[in-house]
C-alpha cells in the first residue's frame, strides 16, 4: 500500500464536494470515522485474520478507545469475550480431484477446474456420481422442491447458484446457508456438493477466488456449532471449466445459464461422470475474541433490555499477492463499520438525550470464516438472550458515492425494518429493499446470527437505484476490490456519505431505545418462527 499525494487530493474534494451536498448530519463530521478506519486498517495491523496478532492489535486499540470514550466493558474478561477455533488448511500437493468417465479418470487441476471448501470436516476420499439439481433447493413454505423425483442417495448433488424468481429473497437466501444446505442434501441422502458460481452475479472473478484457496478456514471448537456434521466433499467448480461435469449428458454449463437468466426452475437430470477426491487437511488450534460494551439505559425496567449495533472487526489477513501487495487491509470490509461502532458509541456517551433501554456494541471476530464470532456470541450471549430486542449489523456499507439511496436488508420482515425506513427518510435519505437478492447479503453478514436466536436484525449499505450509473461503481468496487489487497486507506471514499450513514444508526439506536414496544417480526415473516420458542430450535 502507497500513500500518495493524489489521494490526499482525492479525498480532499471528495470531502469538500460532500459539503455542498444537502447536510443531514448533526451529530458527525466523517472525519472521526476516517481517523479510525486509518488505524484499524493500517498495514500495522496485517489484515486482522482471526487469530492473528495483527487482529488483537486491533481490539486492544478498539478497547482502548471505548475505555478513553467511557463505554463500559460488557464481555467476559472486561471488554473481550474468548472465542475458540479449529483451523484447516488444505494440504494441495497431497489432495486430488478428478473425474470419471466410463471408467477412465480424468485429473481436475485445483484452482484452475476446482478448489474444496474446507469450512466442512472434508473426508479423506470420497467417490460418488453425480447428479445435476439445478439450484439445489428445497422451499417447503413454496412448494418449491429440486429434488424431486431425483435418487441421490450415496450421490454428489451439483448445484449452479442461484434461486428461482418465485421465491421470496430472504427465504432463498435462508435455504442457501451452508446449514440449512447440508440439511437438504442429508436429507435426500446426499454425501455432498459442488457448485458452480454463476459467472452473471459473481462478486469477485475466478482468478481471485482461488488465489487464496489455500489460505486456512476456521470452525468453531464444540459439537453444538457443527452444522455440517456428516458431509463428506464440498467444492466449488470454475464455471467456465464446468462443461466437463456435463460431458456424456446432453447438457451444457451455457444452456442451463440461459435458462438462470430469467430465474426460471432449471433442468435436473443424473450426470454420466463421476467425482474421485482424496484430501488431506492440517489442522490447528486457536483463539481469538469478541470485544463488548455497553452504555446503560435510564428507565428502571427497560434498563434490563440491549439494543445492539454489531460489526466484525476481522477480515483476510496476509495473502497471495494482487501487484505486489500482500496485506489484506479491508478497510471498508469491515473497518469502516467498527469505526462507526466506536463513533456511535463516543456520540451516544457524551449526548445529553436519556436513552431507556441500554445500547450493546458487539465487535465480533470470525466472520469471514462464516460468520462465526456472531455464532459464538448469540449462542453465549453476555447479556440475557431474551433481553436483546434487535440487532443492528454494519458490514462494508461501502460510502463510494453520496449517501442518496439505502438499501436495507431484511426491511420487510420485521417493524425494526420500517422503523430504519423511517429514520432514513426524516434525514433526507431514501430507502429501498435489497436490489440484488440473489447476492444473498441478507445472510451473508452477522445479523444472520441474530435473526436465527429470533431477534429481529437487519444491515444497511450505501447503495444506488437499479440500472442508475452508481451501480456500475459499487460492481466496479466488488470485482476489483471486494476480498482484494486493494480494499485498503489509498481508495477514494466519501466523508460526507460515512457521516450521513452513521446519524442514521445513531437516530435508529435512540429511536428503538426509547419505542414503548420492542421490534416484532411481521406476521407473515418466515424469520418469525425463530422467535417463538418450540423444541427443534
Ligand atoms: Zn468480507
Amino acid at each position: 500500500m502507497k500513500k500518495s499525494l493524489l489521494l490526499l487530493i482525492i479525498l480532499a474534494s471528495l470531502y469538500f464536494s460532500g459539503q455542498s451536498q444537502p447536510s443531514v448530519t448533526n451529530h458527525f463530521d466523517g472525519k472521526t470515522w476516517w481517523d479510525y478506519v486509518k488505524v484499524l486498517a493500517d498495514d500495522k495491523m496485517e489484515g486482522r485474520e482471526t487469530g492473528s496478532a495483527g487482529l488483537r492489535k486491533a481490539e486492544a486499540y478498539i478497547v482502548e478507545q471505548l475505555k478513553r470514550d467511557g463505554v463500559a466493558s460488557a464481555g467476559v474478561n472486561g471488554y473481550y469475550q474468548p472465542v475458540k477455533f479449529e483451523s484447516r488448511q488444505i494440504d494441495e500437493p497431497h489432495s486430488r480431484l478428478a473425474l470419471l468417465e466410463n471408467g477412465k479418470e480424468e485429473p481436475l487441476v485445483l484452482g484452475d477446474d476446482a478448489m474444496f471448501s474446507t469450512r466442512i470436516d472434508l473426508a479423506s476420499s470420497v467417490e460418488a456420481p453425480l447428479v445435476f439439481v439445478g439450484y439445489g433447493l428445497t422451499v417447503p413454505e413454496m412448494n418449491y422442491d429440486d429434488f424431486a423425483g431425483l435418487d441421490l442417495k450415496g450421490k454428489v448433488a451439483v448445484v449452479l447458484a442461484g434461486s428461482p424468481a418465485e421465491i421470496p429473497g430472504a427465504l432463498s437466501s435462508h435455504y442457501q446457508s451452508a446449514g440449512e444446505r447440508w440439511k437438504t442434501l442429508q436429507r435426500a441422502g446426499a454425501v455432498g456438493i459442488i457448485s458452480i458460481p454463476n459467472p452473471a452475479s459473481m462478486d469477485i472473478p475466478w482468478s481471485r477466488m482461488s488465489l487464496n484457496r489455500a489460505h486456512p478456514s476456521m470452525a468453531l471448537v464444540g459439537q453444538e456449532f457443527d452444522e455440517t456434521a456428516g458431509e463428506k466433499l464440498v467444492v466449488t467448480f470454475n464455471p467456465a471449466k464446468a462443461d466437463k461435469l456435463f460431458s456424456g449428458s446432453g447438457h451444457s454449463l451455457a444452456e442451463i445459464l440461459e435458462v438462470a437468466k430469467d430465474r426460471k426452475q432449471l433442468p435436473r437430470f443424473p450426470l454420466t461422470v463421476s467425482i474421485r477426491a482424496k484430501t488431506k487437511v492440517d489442522k490447528k488450534m486457536l483463539e481469538s475474541a469478541n470485544v463488548i460494551a455497553r452504555l446503560p439505559g435510564s428507565d428502571p425496567v427497560l434498563r434490563n433490555e440491549y439494543v445492539v449495533l454489531s460489526a466484525h472487526i476481522d477480515h483476510l489477513g496476509i495473502g497471495e499477492p494482487i501487484n505486489g501487495d500482500r496485506i489484506y487491509n479491508g478497510a471498508m470490509d469491515n473497518g469502516a463499520g467498527s469505526a462507526v461502532l466506536l463513533d456511535v458509541a463516543a456520540s451516544l456517551r457524551k449526548s445529553p438525550e436519556k436513552l431507556k433501554r441500554s445500547l450493546l456494541f458487539v465487535f465480533v471476530t470470525g466472520e469471514e470464516k462464516g460468520l462465526l464470532g456472531s455464532k459464538y456470541f448469540t449462542a453465549h450471549p453476555t447479556v440475557k438472550a431474551n433481553a436483546m430486542v434487535a440487532d443492528i449489523n454494519i458490514d462494508m456499507f461501502l460510502p463510494i458515492v453520496p449517501l442518496k439511496i439505502l438499501t436495507i436488508l431484511g426491511l420487510n420482515e420485521s417493524d425494526l425494518g420500517e422503523e430504519a425506513a423511517a429514520v432514513a427518510e426524516s434525514l433526507g435519505v431514501k430507502p429501498q429493499a435489497d436490489p440484488e437478492p440473489q447476492r444473498n447479503a441478507f445472510i451473508r453478514s452477522d445479523q444472520y446470527n441474530f435473526i436465527r436466536h429470533g431477534i429481529p436484525g437487519l444491515a444497511m449499505q450505501v447503495s444506488f437505484e437499479k440500472g442508475s450509473p452508481e451501480q456500475k461503481i459499487f460492481k466496479d468496487w466488488l470485482t476489483q476490490r471486494y476480498h482484494a489487497p486493494s480494499d485498503d486507506l489509498n481508495q477514494p471514499v466519501d466523508l460526507s456519505a460515512a457521516a450521513g450513514y452513521e446519524e442514521i444508526i445513531r437516530a435508529l439506536m435512540v429511536r428503538v431505545a426509547n419505542d414503548d414496544q420492542r421490534p416484532q417480526w411481521k406476521q407473515d415473516s418466515f424469520f418469525r418462527r425463530y422467535a417463538q420458542p418450540s423444541p427443534g430450535n
